[in-house]
């Protein structure tokens, strides 16, 4: 069984008169450990099957199978407890609380979950021991999604969750983020999931999922992802 089975999702929003169809019958699956890129246009639904994914919405109908429970049927507290525990996320523009230090971002986050990792270890993981005590505006953006990264990383999650992840930073600092998100999946085994509208980002995935007006277009499984760096 993977680890994730979206199964026949469908997401509406109700706008005044207006029905949006945000999600329309998604199916597909993600394999634990795996490196998953979910490709697809802006307002295409990458955002919305993200969200349910991490447990910040639920679909209208459809099952999302996580681990062999099915989320779509959590109550607010069960959803409470899955997006503390098992999911991390990072964000395109880093949501970092700017009178706290580095490690103390981390800290903050890692210190909602009993078996959270070392907020220092995990930065210097991420390259930034040195920085410590910085603040996030004496950080540059590459640096501060690098933060964003230990932060979601403390948890110890076992799903990885990223919205644009690279979408406010230029080619090199976008590489040295994407690389560390390769390692999460590759050497630590974090199932790993990006979503974006840059195609260059689905060379580096197992599974690459195209989402177009809604719906799922296209699966394709590569049998070797290219490296980032
Ligand atoms: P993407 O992430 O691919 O850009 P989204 O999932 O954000 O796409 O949006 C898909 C569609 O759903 C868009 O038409 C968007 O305007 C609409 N949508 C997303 N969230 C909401 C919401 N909370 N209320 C109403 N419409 C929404
Ligand atoms: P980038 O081109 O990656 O956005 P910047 O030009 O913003 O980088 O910063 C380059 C380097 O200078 C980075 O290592 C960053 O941490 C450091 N830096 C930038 N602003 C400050 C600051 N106010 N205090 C301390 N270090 C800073």
């Amino acid at each position: 069984m993977a680890y994730i089975e979206v199964q026949h999702v469908t997401k509406r929003y109700q706008m005044g008169e207006t029905e949006i169809l945000a999600n329309r019958d998604l199916s597909f699956e993600v394999e634990k450990g795996g490196l998953t890129v979910i490709l697809g246009p802006s307002g295409a639904g990458k955002s919305t099957i993200l969200n349910i994914l991490g447990g910040m919405d639920s679909p209208s109908e459809g099952a999302v199978i996580v681990d062999g429970t099915d989320i779509a049927n959590f109550n607010q507290r069960q959803l409470t407890q899955y997006r503390r525990s098992d999911v991390g996320f990072v964000f395109q523009f880093y949501n970092l609380i700017p009178n706290l230090t580095t490690r103390e971002n981390v800290e903050l986050a890692a210190s909602i979950v009993p078996d959270a990792l070392d907020a220092a270890d995990v930065l210097k993981q991420v390259g930034l021991g040195q920085r410590l005590n910085n603040f996030p505006s004496q950080l540059s953006g590459g640096e501060q999604q690098r933060v964003a990264i230990a932060r979601a990383l403390a948890k110890n999650p076992k799903l990885l969750l990223c919205d644009e992840p690279t979408g406010a930073l230029d080619y090199k600092t976008g590489k040295q983020v994407l690389t560390l998100l390769e390692q999460a999946s590759r050497r630590d085994h974090k199932t790993v999931i990006i979503i974006t509208h840059n195609a260059e980002l689905a060379k580096m995935a197992d599974r690459v999922i195209q989402i177009n007006d809604a719906q799922v277009r296209s699966v394709v499984d590569q049998e070797q992802p290219v490296p980032v760096s």
